[in-house]
């Protein structure tokens, strides 16, 4: 491991003002962070601890929404009473990722920025863009089965690999940043990026933003009585998903009012599914009709030499998502 300064920040303002210096990197639970330092993957010149700030706290807002503290544990999240209740979809989803000892350190805004499992990331004696830009993807040519099938450039195919994310983007939630340039909202689906070319960015973040925050808006709380997230992976448990759906329905009577859908591990980024989305309105729920939005989300889809199964994979599990959903009660 290389010498790093380390800093404790006392105070939102302090941990972005260090952040903002070159070379900074916040740490947070240190799950994500501290595995790409050892692997030498990730370098910080300085490391910004922001575990002692007051962003942990699980709170209802008005209108119903609930705001989910940056550094509020994956654990907490998903037991606490308020996000089972209302916002379920979210608790399922944290509780899809890794292990119990994983979520008791990991944090919120930690697990959004969370890097690519791409394996040519992690060996530092291959070619990888996202690692250094300029140098080429392994993974075009190389063992791409867990890749992406939707949104990939000729410069990177890695996918986003967490699962809380697409219940975020099912439900609208608004991620609260701080920078040196003061405070902003931006909507989860506008946090992460496709590649293009610059794959070595895989958010819209500013230098030394700090995510304060995660709202869940109080419109969300309709559809808590059907929605599911459906995460398959070759392990039952402590494995990134081949690929994962959160689907989410609001119901007028025997008609879809409103359908929400979002991919994971199909891209670089959440893959919120929205012609599926539109499919779907006023539609009766039924195999019929979620097998044709499921065509409709993977129309786009093209797959790499040992991923082209997570195609038929992702409009599977959709159909099986939406089915699941569909049944619950209200
Ligand atoms: C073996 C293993 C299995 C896993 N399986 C899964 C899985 O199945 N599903 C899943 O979703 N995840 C999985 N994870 C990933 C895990 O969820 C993440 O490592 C974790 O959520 C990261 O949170 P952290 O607080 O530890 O972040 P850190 O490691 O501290 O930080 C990660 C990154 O986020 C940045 N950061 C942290 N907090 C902030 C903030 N408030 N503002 C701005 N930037 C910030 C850091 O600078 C760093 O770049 C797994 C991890 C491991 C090690
Ligand atoms: S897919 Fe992306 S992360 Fe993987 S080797 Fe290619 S450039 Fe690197």
């Amino acid at each position: 491991m290389k010498p790093f300064v380390f800093t404790r920040a006392t105070d939102a303002d302090a941990a972005v003002q260090a952040a903002s210096q070159p070379g900074a990197s916040f740490l947070a639970g240190g799950t994500n962070l501290v595995d790409l330092m050892k692997e030498g993957v990730a370098a910080p010149e300085r490391l910004v601890d922001i575990n002692r700030l007051p962003l942990a706290a699980i709170e209802a807002q008005a209108g119903g929404g609930l705001r989910l503290g940056a550094l509020a544990r994956n654990s907490d999240t998903a037991d606490h009473r308020l996000v089972r209740l209302s916002f379920p979809l979210v608790a399922q989803a944290v509780l899809a990722g890794a292990s119990g000892q994983l979520r008791n350190a990991a944090t919120n805004g930690g697990n959004l920025r969370q890097r690519t499992r791409c394996p040519y990331f992690y060996d530092v004696s291959q070619p990888c863009n996202k690692r250094e830009p300029g140098t080429g993807c392994s993974a075009l040519e190389g063992f791409n089965r867990s890749h992406a099938i939707l949104g990939t450039s000729q410069t990177c195919i890695a996918t986003y690999p967490g699962d809380m994310a697409q219940a975020l983007h099912a439900l609208d939630a608004v991620v609260q940043l701080q920078g040196p340039a003061g405070r902003r909202t931006i909507p989860i689906t506008e946090f992460h990026r496709l590649p293009g070319d610059t794959p070595e960015l895989d958010a819209n973040l500013r230098p030394g933003e700090l995510i304060t925050a995660i709202d869940l808006p109080g419109d969300g709380m309709r559809f808590a009585q059907r929605s599911h997230y459906l995460k398959v992976r070759d392990r039952a448990s402590y494995a990134f998903a081949l690929v994962s759906v959160a689907a989410a329905l609001d119901m007028d009577g025997d008609r879809i009012r409103q359908a929400r859908l979002c991919l994971g591990s199909v891209a670089h980024m959440p893959w919120r599914a929205r012609e599926a989305e539109a499919l779907l309105q006023g539609a009766r729920p039924g195999r019929q009709a979620f097998r044709q939005a499921a065509e409709a989300a993977l129309a786009g889809a093209t797959g790499f030499e040992h991923n082209r199964f997570k195609i038929e994979m992702a409009r599977r599990a959709m159909v099986r998502a939406l089915e699941t959903a569909s049944r619950m009660t209200a």
